[in-house]
């Protein structure tokens, strides 16, 4: 008895401070943007996906099926197409073919770190309403595998961070852009960036990686759109299941008929 008005207790109080400190939560003032205009050469930017995607960077977990030459190519048109960016920060190679780069900030402490991966998928091309490597531009849309996982986000990032360092912008904090060439098949590329940071001691502040949707109606109770932050980085389980029996059991029945 004494012990189960214990665990009572402890729950009640632990609810407690549940409801307490939800109500006391006060969420950050939301920082509105600026309402600025930026101005982006949209042709180019295009181009430059365009030619990403003509890099044929398709992952198989069978490695004599992997185009070595398409990375490299992927990897060498990135200081033509990217020039301040090779210019102002320090890119190295990590793994097989992981890319991480350093933008310095004003202060190296609590830095930021850009991820995005240039492998993508095989494709069946018979699948496909356009070819999947020709980056073909049509009705304002481009064509291509990998322009949403990931070589968008790639482009996206590379795309700023080349405007803003043509404006002269220094961030505040050290920014890192990770880049893996071996995401689709868990390859050894992005640890080897994370041993990198292990051995300098950078712990980042921030990560942004892909991950799920901007949604709208999706959570309970959540009017507006929201989006999920992950908190941690998801595993992979397998689980191999054998089944045994006896066998030679048949149920029959009006309209089924079952063996074991
Ligand atoms: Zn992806």
């Amino acid at each position: 008895m004494i012990i189960l008005s214990f665990i009572l207790a402890i729950i009640i109080i632990f609810l407690a401070i549940l409801l307490v400190r939800a109500a006391m939560f006060k969420p950050h003032k939301e920082l509105k943007p600026s309402g600025g205009r930026i101005e982006l050469d949209n042709d180019r930017i295009v181009d430059d996906m365009v030619q990403m995607i003509r890099c044929k960077t398709v992952s198989y977990n069978d490695e004599s099926l992997i185009d070595k030459t398409e990375f490299k190519k992927f990897q060498d048109l990135l200081p033509q197409l990217y020039p301040r960016v090779h210019e102002k920060c320090r890119r190295e190679f990590a793994g097989v073919n992981g890319m991480l780069y350093h933008w310095k900030g004003k202060s190296a402490d609590e830095p930021v770190v850009l991820m995005a991966h240039y492998d993508v998928v095989p494709v069946e091309e018979s699948q496909w309403e356009k070819p999947a490597f020709e980056g073909i531009v049509e009705d304002g849309m481009i064509w291509g595998r990998g322009t949403l996982d990931t070589k968008g986000t790639f482009c996206g990032i590379m795309e700023a961070a080349e405007k803003l360092i043509a404006d002269g912008f220094v961030p505040e904090h050290d920014v890192y852009f990770a880049f893996s060439g071996q995401e689709e098949i868990n390859g050894p590329s992005c640890p080897a960036i994370v041993d990198l940071f292990e051995e300098r001691g950078i712990r980042p502040a921030l990560v942004v990686d892909e991950g799920g949707a901007v949604v709208e109606n999706v959570f309970p109770g959540v009017t507006r759109e929201c989006a999920l932050i992950g908190i941690a980085e998801k595993g992979l389980t397998n689980i191999e299941f054998k089944a045994k029996s006896g066998g030679g059991t048949c149920l029959h029945a009006p309209g089924a008929y079952y063996c074991g």
